[in-house]
């Protein structure tokens, strides 16, 4: 599915920046923590863009929400000081206009709102008519089309500045990160809507300072336009997301590090090499596509062959025989035992899918 959205092809409202990189604290907390963050995270002269959560969207009520509509002006002259367009989350109407009223360069979409077409819709709404530049965060659960519908929405009101914003999904699987990157997501969306720029926020999927670095470079290698990064002047006291916020010093370590890798190659030399591998990785292709397709006709046969006899589909003592083997034959030419078992699982289901169609001629 290709998305029909109307986006300038140019991006000439985004900075020239490779990557372009947006950073600040994770709550504005007084005017001077948001101005001297500001004036360090600067200095590097590699941040295009500074944000700052005015208002936070807790999971637990009690927690520090925000310092509301006041820090607006405190973030604009933080980022006036240092001549940086300045952005934040707005999660209402309400917000969108103060905002606007405050003359704030940028605004997102945070994953808590995203989740929600009626709160999209009603900020979309809030923006009618209005020429802004929006990111929309990817929404908590791993559900494209939530996140796909926000852009639309957004877009359906006349803003053509839109940007994707990866943070990564909660999951109920145990994992170091805060939230899953389920990389194949914000892939796919690159595919649906290849006009929108894909941005990562490493902080929140992260969760842990000492991780960000990690996935800050795994979004460059997947050519993401850009990176979020939460900084704070005094991470140990920050009143939200303290164990994430990098000191500005940590920030400029880590965007030293990155590296940056072309899109293309012009080289001869390279451009052959690649195709003639991809030459065999084509062959390998078809290759596996006729063992599939042989293997499959066996299934059939075997099913012809348990119906004749009125056996039940599934055996268990062959699958769990079949996994262990397996395992075994991956393990020994250097495949991982993960792979090996989610690929056999979707054959496993294939199978039963094309016995089921036998039993039931
Ligand atoms: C944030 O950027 O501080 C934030 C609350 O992010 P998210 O919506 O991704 O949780
Ligand atoms: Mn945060």
């Amino acid at each position: 599915m290709k998305l029909d959205l109307n986006i300038e092809p140019t991006h000439n409202w985004l900075p020239n920046n490779n990557p372009i990189i947006i950073s600040g604290p994770c709550s504005v907390e007084s005017e001077e923590q948001v101005l001297q963050t500001a004036q360090e995270v600067s200095k590097s002269g590699k941040i295009s863009i500074l944000r700052g959560g005015i208002w936070k969207p807790r999971t637990r009520p009690n927690s520090f929400e925000g310092v509301g509509e006041e820090g607006l002006s405190w973030l604009k002259s933080a980022g006036q000081s240092v001549g940086l367009p300045v952005a934040t989350e707005v999660a209402n109407v309400e917000h969108v206009e103060a905002c606007l009223k405050k003359d704030i360069d940028i605004l997102w979409i945070g994953a808590r709102t995203t989740v929600n077409p009626f709160s999209v819709q009603e900020i979309a709404d809030a923006l009618k008519g209005v020429d802004i530049p929006v990111f929309v965060k990817n929404p908590i659960t791993p559900d494209i089309n939530l996140w796909v519908g926000a852009l639309e929405r957004i877009n359906a009101v006349g803003i053509n500045k839109l940007a994707a914003l990866h943070r990564g999904f909660a999951s109920f699987d145990k994992s170091s990160y805060r939230n899953a990157p389920m990389w194949e997501i914000p892939i796919e969306l690159k595919l649906m809507c290849p006009q929108i720029p894909m941005f990562c926020d490493p902080s929140h999927i992260a969760g842990d300072k000492e991780l960000i670095p990690h996935v800050a470079q795994k979004a460059m290698d997947l050519d993401m336009e850009g990176l979020m990064i939460e900084s704070h002047i005094n991470p140990s006291v920050a009143k939200s997301d303290a164990k994430q916020q990098l000191t500005p010093l940590d920030l400029d370590a880590l965007l030293n590090n990155l590296i940056i890798r072309e899109k293309h190659s012009e080289s001869e030399e390279f451009i052959n090499k690649l195709e003639q591998l991809r030459s065999v990785i084509d062959e390998l292709d078809e290759e596996l596509i006729n063992k599939f397709s042989s293997r499959m006709s066996i299934i059939q046969k075997i099913g012809e062959y348990k119906q004749e006899n009125n056996v039940t589909i599934l055996q268990l003592e062959r699958w769990e025989q079949i996994l262990k083997n397996r395992s075994f034959l991956a393990d020994k030419v250097g495949l991982s035992d993960d792979f090996i078992k989610k690929m056999l699982e979707l054959v496993h289901q294939e199978s039963i899918r094309v016995q089921t169609q036998v039993m039931n001629r």
